[in-house]
Parts: C-alpha cells; sequence; structure tokens
C-alpha cells in the first residue's frame, strides 16, 4: 500500500503549488490523453524508490458553520483522517494567522505525524521568521520553497522517515506474482453493482480461505480460484464485508480506490448502464490509466436497460472514456448472471497482455519492419533513426526504443508503432508505453 501524504493549510499559502511538485512526473503521462478528466485533488508521487499518494485538501476551515464550509471541512477532515502523515503548510511571508492555531489545534487532537512546512522561503537567509511558527507547537519548522522548488526533496524523506516504511522491493517481484495469483480490483462509485458482482462470484467458485488480516496498512484480499487460475480480490473501495457476503457501505473513498487500484494487476471498471457515464466514474478511469494497471470496463445492469438506453451509453463510453480505448468492454448483469463467462476471459487475457514478455530481437525485428513500411518524418535537419528496442517493464509493459535523433519522433508515428506491437504481441486490456532513448 503506498502511504498517503494529506497537504492542510489556509487557502494561498501554496498547497496547490506543492501538490503539483509532488505529483509532477506522473502528470506528464496523462498530460497527452484527450477526454480525460482529472480529480485535480488527488496525485501519485515517487521520490526513489518511495511511492506515495498526495491528497491537497481545498480549504480548510475548521470551525465553518455551514453549507459549502462545512462540506469542505467535512471533506478536509476525511483526507487527513486517511492519510499517514500530514504535511502542514504555513506562508512564512504572511506570517503566524489565527487561522493556522485554530488547524494547529485540530492536528494535535488527532495525534498523527505531521510536519510544518514554511512555505514561500526561497532567499531567506535566516532562521529568524521560521521562528514564530514554533509556536504552533508542532515540533520542527521546515522551511521550502514550493514555486522554486527548493527543500522538496527532503521534505518528502522526512515525510517518509516518519511513516517507518519497510524498503520497497524491487520490480523484479513481479516475475514472481506471474506465476501466483492475479490481483484483481473492482472499482467503481456506489452503487454501481461492485457487492453484486462479487457475493456472486463468491458464491459459485470455491473458496480457497476467507480472512486474511494483516496489519492495518495491509489491504484485506480475498484468495479464490476459478478454472484452476488462482486470484486475489483487492479490498475494494466502498465494500465491506459482513460473515461471507460482501455489503456495500456508503462513503466513498478515493485514497481506498487509488490503493485498491495500485495493489492489482488488472482493474475491472464497473460502470451501472442505467446511469451512463458520470463524472466519478470519469475521474476513476482516470486515476486507473494513470496507474498503467490493466483493465476491463464492465457495464453492469445492462438487464434493466431498453435498446435506447443501450445506444446512449455506449456512445458516451467511446466519447467520455475514449483514453481507455484499448480496454473490453462488457456488458453484464451481476444480478442475473449474464456475460460474466466473458468477462473473465478478459480478465485473464488483460493480465496476460500486462506480464507479457518481448524479446530483444522479435522487438527488434518488428521495429525495423515497422520502419521499412514507413519511417518517421524528418524534423528539422534530422531524421529520427531507429536502431533497436528492447522491453522495459511490465504491468504495464513498456518498449524502449534506441536510436538516434529520437526526440523529434512525433506522436503519431509512437501511434503507429504502438499499434504494430499491440498486433503483434495481442495485446488487450494494457496500456502499452514506448519510450524512445536517444544518443547522439
Ligand atoms: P493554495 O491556495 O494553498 O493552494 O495556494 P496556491 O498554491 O494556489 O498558491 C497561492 C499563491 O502563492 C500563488 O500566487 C503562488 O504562486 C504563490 N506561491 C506558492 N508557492 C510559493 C513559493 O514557494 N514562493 C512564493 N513567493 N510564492 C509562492
Ligand atoms: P455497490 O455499491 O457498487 O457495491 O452496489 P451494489 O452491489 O450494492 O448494488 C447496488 C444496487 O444495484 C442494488 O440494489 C443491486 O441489487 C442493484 N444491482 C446490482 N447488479 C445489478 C444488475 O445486474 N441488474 C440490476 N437491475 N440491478 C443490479
Amino acid at each position: 500500500m503506498k502511504p498517503v501524504i494529506a497537504l492542510v493549510g489556509r487557502p494561498n499559502v501554496g498547497k496547490s503549488t506543492l501538490f503539483n511538485r509532488l505529483t509532477k512526473s506522473r502528470d506528464a503521462i496523462v498530460a497527452d490523453f484527450a477526454g480525460l478528466t482529472r480529480d485535480r485533488h488527488y496525485g501519485n508521487g515517487r521520490q526513489g524508490k518511495h511511492e506515495y499518494i498526495v491528497i491537497d485538501t481545498g480549504g480548510f476551515e475548521p470551525d465553518a458553520d455551514a453549507g459549502i464550509y462545512r462540506e469542505m471541512a467535512r471533506q478536509t477532515q476525511q483526507a487527513v483522517a486517511e492519510s499517514d502523515v500530514v504535511l502542514f503548510i504555513v506562508d512564512v511571508r504572511g506570517g503566524l494567522s489565527a487561522q493556522d492555531h485554530d488547524i494547529a489545534n485540530y492536528l494535535r487532537r488527532l495525534g498523527k505525524p505531521c510536519l510544518i512546512v514554511a512555505n514561500k522561503a526561497e532567499g531567506m537567509r535566516d532562521a529568524a521568521q521560521l521562528g514564530e511558527f514554533y509556536e504552533l507547537g508542532l515540533g520542527d519548522v521546515h522551511p521550502i520553497s514550493a514555486a522554486h522548488g527548493q527543500g522538496i526533496r527532503s521534505l518528502v524523506e522526512l515525510a517518509l522517515q516518519a511513516l517507518n516504511l519497510p524498503e520497497p522491493e524491487d520490480d523484479v517481484e513481479i516475475d514472481g506474482a506471474e506465476r501466483g495469483a492475479i490481483k484483481l480490483a473492482v472499482a467503481g462509485r456506489p452503487n454501481v453493482g461492485k457487492s453484486t458482482l462479487i457475493n456472486t462470484w463468491l458464491g459459485e467458485e470455491r473458496l480457497v480461505a476467507f480472512d486474511m488480516p494483516g496489519t492495518t496498512r495491509d489491504a484485506i484480499s480475498v484468495p479464490f480460484e476459478r478454472n484452476g487460475q488462482r486470484f486475489e480480490l483487492i479490498d475494494t473501495a466502498g465494500l465491506r464485508r459482513k460473515g461471507r457476503v460482501f455489503e456495500a457501505i456508503e462513503k466513498f473513498s478515493v485514497v481506498k480506490t487509488l490503493q485498491a487500484i495500485e495493489s492489482a494487476h488488472v482493474v475491472l471498471l464497473l460502470l451501472d448502464a442505467t446511469q451512463g457515464v458520470t463524472d466519478q466514474d470519469a475521474h476513476i478511469a482516470g486515476y486507473i490509466l494513470e496507474s498503467g494497471r490493466a483493465v476491463v470496463i464492465g457495464i453492469n445492469k445492462w438487464d434493466a436497460v431498453d435498446a435506447y438506453q443501450r445506444q446512449l451509453v455506449e456512445r458516451a463510453i467511446e466519447t467520455r472514456l475514449a483514453f481507455l480505448k484499448f480496454a473490453p468492454l462488457h456488458f453484464i448483469s451481476a444480478r442475473k448472471r449474464l456475460g460474466l463467462g466473458p468477462l473473465w476471459l478478459s480478465i485473464v487475457q488483460a493480465y496476460k497482455s500486462a506480464m507479457c514478455k518481448m524479446s530483444t530481437p522479435v522487438l527488434t525485428r518488428l521495429l525495423l519492419e515497422s520502419v521499412q513500411f514507413q519511417a518517421p518524418q524528418r524534423g528539422g535537419m534530422f531524421r529520427p533513426k531507429m536502431r533497436y528496442a528492447h522491453q522495459g517493464g511490465m504491468n504495464p509493459p513498456v518498449i524502449v526504443i534506441h536510436g538516434n535523433s529520437l526526440e523529434h519522433v512525433t506522436d503519431a508515428y509512437k501511434r503507429f508503432l504502438e499499434a504494430r506491437f499491440r498486433k503483434e504481441f495481442n495485446l488487450v486490456g494494457t496500456p502499452l508505453r514506448i519510450e524512445m532513448k536517444t544518443s547522439h
């Protein structure tokens, strides 16, 4: 499970600037996809081997009493409750305010690891201005400049240190998983039918074991077997196990959804045919894309819609979820047990695609054949020269292309290559990343 860092502070202290810094690397990947809605308040970040989730809490008004403010405070409190460590941002130029004291009181009562971050500290030579923030009684004050990128690395290091995380294992672990269970997460907003579907599955299949309690930070997972293939169902947001069945719980948690997606090999994104594609569906779809996990889309409650509504749903998926067009679509009914067999086949196929092994000779041959079929365009004086390709990762598969002047390769050409590789390796339900490594 990735640790969760919450950013808290009054408006204008620089929370969103810091958020953008902490999540920058991932944003670049996602920016290319048209039609992708992003919930800007949740993001993934990485420092060295450590990956984390960042939540930017909108506005914090601990004593707000009405309407929108109360809702914001509630959301902030939920974010803080779900986080492992809180970064409390103050504005070193604006100085200490009454609101800072309120927030500090709230945080102190929680007793959760918390760092005071004095933002806008660029160009400050002495620590005198930090002095007043010690009054907040939350320990050391850490100066940074979110806008100028100063002090960010050591801040993240401190935040992660406060959690005593185990060293993450190297990626080779994925090889081991290949022979083991397929980790599957069923993601979707409340009421799309997640628990109905899971209970249908678990009712049908032989259950290998039930409870696997870990520490509180571990996901709970349910192992089961189907047609000789082992699966592990990741504890999914908005579900709770009660006895032998899952039941839906009201509260939807983005953090749990993100964590479930990240821990899975394959994500089943479940939609409700009677509702079409909502903003929340699109957000969840965006997280899945960003995670690089394999994905299959299930449109549930197909039994409850007429031909007209079916057409509307199909069109909505085409337009609003265009960025997931590599994902197989299944129209199902969890309640009536319709379409579930083909859905399983897609899940297994998506897993195999995500774990696909592509040898350097085969990749290189394909690359050179593609270039012969259609060469990349010149970029100014330079024609990109592709020499060879190798596999750089799994789940999602990454193909690294080596050559010269590759920075001039157009997106259209990358899509052309992607299509060729997908076809050749029969990749279904997984994103495929293509990276260019140029030597001059
Ligand atoms: P939020 O309301 O807490 O999310 O704050 P924003 O991230 O929107 O920043 C508020 C203002 O502070 C913006 O005008 C930023 O450009 C500015 N700001 C953010 N970080 C820094 C910094 O490190 N130094 C300075 N001087 N300004 C900053
Ligand atoms: P969750 O919140 O995603 O776990 O959703 P639930 O499994 O609790 O289902 C929400 C509602 O949708 C319940 O009333 C279910 O009976 C209903 N439902 C689930 N699957 C289907 C289906 O395939 N067809 C129809 N018509 N209703 C369904």
